[in-house]
């Protein structure tokens, strides 16, 4: 496993080709997804073959109930890809579910993979644990295994994700070795590179910003919107009084000056004054929504552009599933003859 500081040193000496990484469409993406991810993909895609996914199957897991957000959320991730500087030209911007190589390959590798790996997985474990026993279903218990087939199908060496998804990148690497044991080398062995902040604080202090949990900073929300979010943050609960001594460790809004205010300098004398009880959470929560603010400009800005011109989405989309399309036909067909489920009818050809 990579993490971002160390990426360019390391993925030099790999022989990386392919990056397949991917985002399911749950809704508008958020700043979580900037640093724990998308800004890793920006680097990637200027040097390599990268395959974006837009994991729809994925989203039906826990979201079957709810088509329209998901259609919806297709393009809205499209439009947030192209408002941070994703270039469809470069890189493929894939739908899932346009790749039906995706589900063939997902059940194959189901009967070579041990119920065990899922039971164990430390994500998949505390996301049922969270989902209400209705939206329980297999297709959602399944996920980590079409995740699995998801990397593999484009025979990708780097998988950049938040740490949340880790574990499955792990599995991946299980998987695909058993596979190539048993039936010959077909998958390139994925490592993982994890963002510059691992996992975003939810702006309710929970350990995770996520968009189905609604307490996010979105790539789309307006400058008063972010003001709004910002100002009733959760923060330090011992604090009473603004002379009160804080806890700057697991506070929202300080993780937050560390991953989005360039002023380094500020940051540090709000964090002094913090512990002493020498600044109101007011100054400290308006310095950090003008920080925020400044870093979603431009994307802002991007985004209202692409917004006027929906043909480009479509076509951002329509090529590079067609790319991947190309691939998932080629590794189906070793697949299919590494695992000798192919041509049984050819003696009588
Ligand atoms: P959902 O709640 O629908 O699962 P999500 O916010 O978890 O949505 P995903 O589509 O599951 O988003 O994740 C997309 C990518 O963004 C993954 O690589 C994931 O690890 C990363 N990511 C998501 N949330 C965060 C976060 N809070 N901090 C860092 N990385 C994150
Ligand atoms: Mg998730």
């Amino acid at each position: 496993m990579f993490y971002a500081e160390i990426w360019l040193e390391s993925i030099e000496e790999m022989t990386v080709k392919r990056i397949l990484t991917g985002i399911r469409p749950t809704g508008a993406l958020h700043v979580g997804h900037y640093v724990g991810a998308l800004e890793n993909w920006l680097q990637l895609q200027a040097r390599y073959e990268c395959y974006f996914l837009i994991a729809d199957y994925q989203a039906l897991g826990d979201h079957f109930h709810e088509i329209d957000l998901i259609r919806d959320s297709v393009i809205q991730v499209t439009l947030d890809w192209l408002a941070v500087g994703l270039d469809p030209e470069r890189s493929s911007f894939v739908i899932q579910s346009y790749v039906p190589e995706h589900a063939e390959l997902t059940m194959l590798l189901s009967f070579i993979t041990p119920l065990g790996m899922l039971e164990r997985n430390p994500t998949l474990k505390a996301e049922l644990d969270e989902l209400p026993v209705e939206r329980r279903t297999v297709g959602f218990y399944n996920y980590p295994m079409s995740q699995v087939a998801d990397i593999l199908l484009p025979q990708a060496r780097l998988v950049p994700v938040g740490d949340d998804q880790a574990p499955h990148v792990e599995m991946t690497r299980e998987v695909a070795r058993k596979f190539n044991r048993m039936f010959g080398e077909v998958f390139p062995v994925p490592d993982t590179l994890i963002g510059r902040i691992p996992r975003l604080r939810g702006t309710d202090g929970a350990a995770k910003m996520s968009k189905s949990k609604g307490n996010v900073i979105s790539l789309s929300d307006d400058r008063e919107t972010v003001r709004r979010k910002v100002m009733s943050m959760y923060t330090d609960p011992t604090r009473l009084r603004a002379t009160d001594p804080g806890h700057v460790e697991g506070n929202p809004v300080f993780e937050y000056h560390d991953a989005f205010n360039p002023d380094k300098g500020q940051v540090e004398d709000f964090k002094h004054r913090y512990r002493e009880g020498k600044v109101g959470d007011v100054e400290v929560k308006q310095a950090l929504a003008e920080a925020l603010n400044r870093f979603l400009d431009p994307i802002r800005e991007r985004r209202s552009r692409f917004e006027a011109n929906p043909r480009q989405i479509e076509d951002a989309l329509m090529h590079g599933t067609g790319r991947a399309r190309k691939l998932a036909a080629e590794t189906m067909r070793q697949v299919r003859a590494a695992m000798r489920i192919d041509s049984y009818t050819s003696r009588w050809e």
